[in-house]
């Protein structure tokens, strides 16, 4: 049994991306073929946002809205620490500081009441300038961004969407990706829009902000190529991967939809046994993770290798919280700082979530778990 299964999806549509990779084998465009706009031009019109911008890495993604907003030292940026590394990485990078921000306990989204407290806590300090907020959407969630919205514009800071694994929810009618300022998106194979290497995106309906995002893409290129206005990266997405996720995009909705009964069908099952992602009304998850809190970490083991021996991989997400990760010792966070995400990281872990379940999978990894 796999964690995910991208054989079975790539049968579905091998032939469509046969075409299209020779389609560019063809053209020869290799770097910034006809592909990169199509792919930005369909994106853009899935979320409902005026421009998407593609690049290298989900981790490009975050780092070049920062780099637009110059975000360096003296600036503080709320992240959750629950999540993966880029979030965080990407702002002390620029010199910025990471202000970790724990998670609510229901969603292990970002709290948005303790993100102000947070902020209040810079303000008294009165070190750093709050400047930016990064919510993730945890394991396909949406981060709660009517709350956190409110408080961004109370504060005027400004908000960026890690919707690395977010791709394909939604709150009500608003796709993932639409929200705050700029949001980012990850086509790492594994996300829920996963192409076949590296690549990411970034949304947003800031003319001036995609005008400078495009810049920072190309070594901060100026209207004359050799004429550089600003320092960049080389942040570009290959046509090849574009022409992938444009493939992938054609049965992207399907996909969605079967997530979704898959994890309604495990909720069913485990919900009177485990605490489970809590998914709040008018919310759908693009389910990238399915989770399951254990009572502990024994508890946790014991379960783990339960399915281990029946064959069924599973995986930790998180095992470390940001806060208690060796790169950010020097912000001087210590255990107990960050309960929910501490207990949150001892507790959880995840079973195989992908569009290409059935209901004998599902049957065998749930008497695994309640057995
Ligand atoms: C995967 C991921 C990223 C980084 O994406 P890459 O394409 O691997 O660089 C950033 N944030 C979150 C929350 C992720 O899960």
């Amino acid at each position: 049994m796999q964690f995910i299964d991208l054989k079975t999806q790539q049968k579905r549509i091998r032939q469509d991306i046969e075409k299209r990779i020779l389609n560019v084998l063809d053209h020869g465009r290799y770097i910034m073929g006809p592909e990169i706009k199509e792919l930005e031009q369909t994106l853009a019109e899935y979320v409902g946002v005026k421009h998407c911008v593609t690049c290298s890495s989900g981790t490009d993604a975050l780092l070049m809205p920062l780099m637009a907003w110059n975000i360096g030292p003296g600036d503080a940026v709320f992240v959750p620490t629950f999540t993966f590394i880029a979030t965080a990485e990407m702002v002390q990078l620029l010199g910025a500081t990471p202000v970790f921000v724990d998670i609510d306990n229901d969603t292990f989204n970002m709290d948005p009441v303790k993100l102000e407290e947070k902020i209040f806590e810079v303000i008294r300090d009165g070190k750093l300038k709050p400047q930016a907020v990064i919510p993730v959407d945890l394991f396909g969630l949406p981060a709660n961004y009517p709350e956190i919205q409110k408080i961004a514009d109370a504060h005027d800071i400004l908000v960026l969407e890690d919707g690395a694994q977010g791709f394909g929810g939604k709150i009500g009618d608003q796709k993932v990706c639409s929200f705050g300022d700029a949001a980012t998106t990850s086509f790492f194979p594994a996300k829920p829009l996963g192409g076949y290497g590296d690549g990411g995106a970034v949304f947003t309906n800031d003319d001036d902000l995609a005008e400078k995002l495009e810049s920072i893409r190309v070594h901060g290129k100026g209207s004359d190529k050799y004429d550089n206005i600003r320092v960049g990266i080389n942040g570009r997405m290959d046509s090849m991967q574009a022409a992938i996720v444009l493939s992938k995009l054609t049965i992207f909705d399907d996909e969605i939809v079967r997530r979704e009964k898959w994890a309604q069908a495990y909720s069913d099952q485990l919900a009177p046994t485990f605490q489970l992602q809590k998914i709040p009304a008018t919310y759908a998850s693009a389910w990238a993770q399915y989770s399951l809190i254990t009572k502990g970490k024994k508890h946790r083991d014991d379960m783990m290798n339960k399915l281990k021996n029946h064959g069924i991989p599973t995986m930790i997400y998180y095992p470390i919280p940001l806060h208690l990760q060796t790169t950010f010792n020097h912000l001087n966070n210590g255990v107990g700082d960050y309960p929910v995400s501490e207990d949150t990281a001892d507790c959880i872990f995840s079973i195989p979530m992908h569009p290409y379940l059935d209901d004998e999978t599902i049957n065998q990894i749930v008497s695994g778990l309640l057995d």
